[in-house]
C-alpha cells in the first residue's frame, strides 16, 4: 500500500508594517504560534505591504524585533506581498477575461458625495458590514469602448468584482468551517453583502481580499487564525476562493483586544503598542496576562 503523506497543518501570522504592533497583534500571533506548535504544524510570517504608501521599512523592522521579543519564530524568509505584485496581477487578469472584474473610476470623494446626497433625499444608503457605503453601480453598465477611453485618457481607476455575476457563477450557498471564539461550525458565507469589491486599487496593484486569498492558496496555509474584525471579510474571500478554485483552509476568528475604555485597539494608539510597553518594563508574561492567554 502507498502511503499518502498528511500535509502539517499551515498557520500564518499577515501584519500590515503600517504602524507599531499592539497588544492584538501580540494574541493574533500568539495563538497562531501556539496552534501550529500544538499541531505539530508549520508558522509562517506574512507582510502584507501592498499598501506602498503606509507602510514603511521601519515599521516592518518593528515587527520583527517585536516577534522575537515574544520568543515566537518564524520560517525564515517571510513573504512580503510588495514583491509579488506580478502574481496578483495575473490572477486579477484571468478574472477580468472573464468578464468578471471592471474598472471603476469614482474617487474616495465622489462616492461619499454620491451618497450623502441619495441619503439627504432617500434615506439610507446600503452599507457593507465594516459599515462602509457600497459602490456605486454605475461604472458597472459602461460599454467597453467608454472603458478604454476612459483608462486612455488617464482618469484613474480601480478593478471591482463584478458581485452579481461572480455570484452567478458559483454554486450557492458558499460556506466556510470557523472554530474561533464567535459563531462555530459551517458558516454561511454572504459576500453580497459587500458589494463590488476591490480586486486592485488605483494607488495599488492589489487588494487586501485578492493578495490574501492568492497568498493563502500559495503558501498552502490550511488554517487562519486571526481578530474577529475579519469575520464577515471571509465571505468574499470564500468567493475568490471558489471563482479561482483554490482550497478554503479553516477559519478561527479570535476575540479582539479592548483597550481599557472597551474600545477596539488601533496602530494610532501608542498605549498598547508592544514597543512601547516593552520600554516601560513590561516583561512577555505580564504581556500574555494581559491578552488572557
Ligand atoms: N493584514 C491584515 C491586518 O493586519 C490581516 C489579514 C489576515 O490575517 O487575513 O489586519
Amino acid at each position: 500500500m502507498i502511503a499518502i503523506p498528511r500535509q502539517k497543518p499551515v498557520f500564518r501570522f499577515a501584519p500590515s508594517p503600517n504602524g507599531p504592533l499592539h497588544l492584538g497583534h501580540a494574541l493574533s500571533a500568539f495563538l497562531n504560534r501556539d496552534m501550529a506548535d500544538a499541531s505539530g504544524g508549520r508558522f509562517l510570517l506574512r507582510i502584507e505591504d501592498i499598501d506602498l504608501a503606509r507602510c514603511t521599512p521601519e515599521f516592518e523592522a518593528g515587527i520583527y524585533t517585536d516577534l522575537e521579543w515574544l520568543g515566537i519564530d518564524w520560517e525564515k524568509p517571510p513573504r512580503r506581498q510588495s514583491e509579488h505584485f506580478a502574481e496578483y496581477q495575473a490572477a486579477l487578469s484571468k478574472l477580468i477575461d472573464r468578464g468578471l472584474a471592471y474598472p471603476s473610476f469614482l474617487t474616495r470623494g465622489e462616492v461619499k458625495a454620491r451618497v450623502a446626497a441619495f441619503e439627504r433625499e432617500s434615506g439610507p444608503w446600503p452599507r457593507d458590514p465594516d459599515g462602509s457605503p457600497l459602490y456605486p453601480v454605475d461604472d458597472r453598465d459602461r460599454s467597453e469602448g467608454e472603458r478604454r477611453e476612459m483608462i486612455a485618457s488617464g482618469i484613474k481607476h480601480a478593478w471591482r468584482l463584478d458581485m452579481a455575476k461572480a455570484l452567478s457563477q458559483v454554486d450557492t450557498p458558499l460556506s466556510w468551517t470557523e472554530t474561533g471564539d464567535g459563531d462555530r461550525g459551517e458558516i454561511v458565507a454572504e459576500p453580497s453583502a459587500w458589494g463590488d469589491v476591490v480586486l486592485s486599487r488605483s494607488d495599488a496593484p492589489s487588494s487586501y481580499h485578492l493578495s490574501v486569498v492568492i497568498d493563502d492558496a500559495l503558501q498552502d496555509v490550511t488554517h487562519v487564525v486571526r481578530g474577529l474584525d475579519l469575520f464577515h471579510a471571509t465571505a468574499v474571500h470564500r468567493l475568490l476562493q471558489t471563482l479561482m478554485h483554490l482550497p478554503a483552509p479553516v477559519y478561527h476568528h479570535h476575540r479582539l483586544v479592548a483597550d481599557s475604555a472597551g474600545r477596539k485597539l488601533s496602530k494610532s494608539d501608542g498605549d498598547t503598542g508592544l514597543a512601547e510597553l516593552r520600554k516601560r518594563g513590561l516583561s512577555v508574561a505580564d504581556i500574555r496576562h494581559l491578552i488572557g492567554l
